[in-house]
């Protein structure tokens, strides 16, 4: 089999690791994951790589290097709800196997590689985003474990039900001596290197993201009885703002902003909307071109709005990614992250690298994700190269 096949039928393999029959869900600490383990910790074993596991249920395999330093590779092994089987696994995947490909020609490389597979980054449990990479980075916030699932079972009891201990989380923090980075290969999700073309892409940025969420007061009334030039209708107010949001970041290059929840009320079809609610996500690669739409969106907004999370853009590496770019033959295209990743809290503790590859019709999180065998080998290729060079 080659390595690409191998990395494939891995995944598949995994993607029969759920929590519901017929779909792909693979939570934080469930007994989906417990399985998923057993398999990677096998091929990271296979690969000559030493296994533990951290008290958050990190998986980290570790092939040793003849030098000091340590190179990171990794992704996430938790999924969303009725997922696709490449978002996460397939960076796990391909990294284990970029190992195996050392193994098998009996080298070492100057520096040590530790892949990480991740625990949690999409928070479907517990509704709280990278617990994997966050203990690995050290910004754990142990206030979180009072968090619980929709079986009320606390973060902190389903960490020690899966072998943890959550009052040792701040242990898992990378203690492994000095690092030369970390790289992830994840599927794009988006359609960019399709349209293009091209099976993979080198990341310059994982895009900074506001979220808000805006009122719109107006006055409910009789949908029969109040005159037109008389009302003060909530939702054509908060509609001329939807549509200011699409067109303002139609206009602005690299910048996307969405609207993708509003609740009207009363809600009925007999009467004049009183009071809107709606969310506003808002991401660029660069922090100032994002507040600077932040702040004429809500400044032309007849809304309260209100915060709910900021989260700074985080830049590649320029020494790696230029090293990435290298490793790839013929054209090498830039992209930005539009979507959040593991790296965005290992940059707290190195420099970071992504590789995208292309995914059929830019959908992810979804059971139609797809990827191609040769894809999947021009990805192994570049990262071979890639340890090469560095
Ligand atoms: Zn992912």
């Amino acid at each position: 089999m080659t390595p690409a096949a191998t990395v494939m039928q891995r995944c598949d393999v995994l993607s029969a690791c759920t929590e519901e029959p017929g779909k792909i869900t693979r939570p934080f600490a469930s007994g989906a994951m417990r399985r998923a383990h057993q398999y990677v910790r096998e091929w990271m074993s296979e690969a000559g790589m030493t296994v533990t596991r951290d008290n958050i249920g990190n998986l980290r395999g570790r092939y040793q290097g003849a030098g000091k330093g340590t190179l990171l590779l990794g992704s996430h092994l938790d999924s969303v709800r009725d997922a696709g089987k490449y978002d996460g696994p397939l960076g796990v995947m391909v990294a284990i196997t970029a190992v195996q490909r050392l193994r098998d020609a009996d080298k070492r490389l100057p520096f040590a590689i530790e892949v990480l597979a991740f625990a949690d980054e999409e928070g479907l449990r517990f509704g709280s985003t990278y617990l994997g990479s966050r203990a690995f980075s050290g910004a754990f916030d142990a206030a979180e474990l009072t968090r619980t699932d929709s079986d009320g079972i606390s973060m902190a009891e389903a960490i020690r039900r899966f072998g943890g201990d959550p009052a040792r989380i701040a242990g898992d923090r990378w203690v492994g001596g000095p690092l030369l980075g970390y790289l992830e290969v994840h599927i794009e999700q988006g359609p960019v290197l399709e349209q293009l073309g091209l099976p993979v892409g080198v990341v310059s940025a994982i895009a900074g993201q506001d979220r808000y969420d805006l009122t719109f007061t107006g006055e409910a009334g009789h949908a029969g009885t109040v005159p037109m030039r008389l009302r003060r209708d909530a939702l054509v107010a908060a509609s001329a703002f939807v549509q200011r949001v699409h067109d303002y970041a139609t206009s602005h290059e690299g910048l996307v902003a969405t609207v993708g929840r509003m609740t009207v009320e009363p809600g009925a079809a007999n009467v004049i909307p009183g009071k809107v609610t709606l969310s506003l996500d808002v991401r660029h690669a660069d922090d100032a071109e994002r507040k600077r739409a932040r702040a004429t969106l809500l400044d032309g907004a007849n809304a309260i709005a209100e915060k709910r999370s900021e989260r700074a853009a985080v830049a590649c590496s320029p020494r790696l990614t230029s090293q990435l770019a290298q490793a790839i033959e013929g054209e090498k295209v830039q992209l930005v992250s539009g979507a959040g990743h593991d790296g965005v809290y290992v940059s707290e503790l190195t420099e970071i690298a992504m590789l995208f590859v292309r995914c059929k019709g830019g959908i992810s999180h979804n059971p139609a994700e797809s990827v191609t065998d040769a894809d999947v080998a021009v990805a192994l290729d570049v990262l071979g190269r890639f340890l090469e060079l560095l």
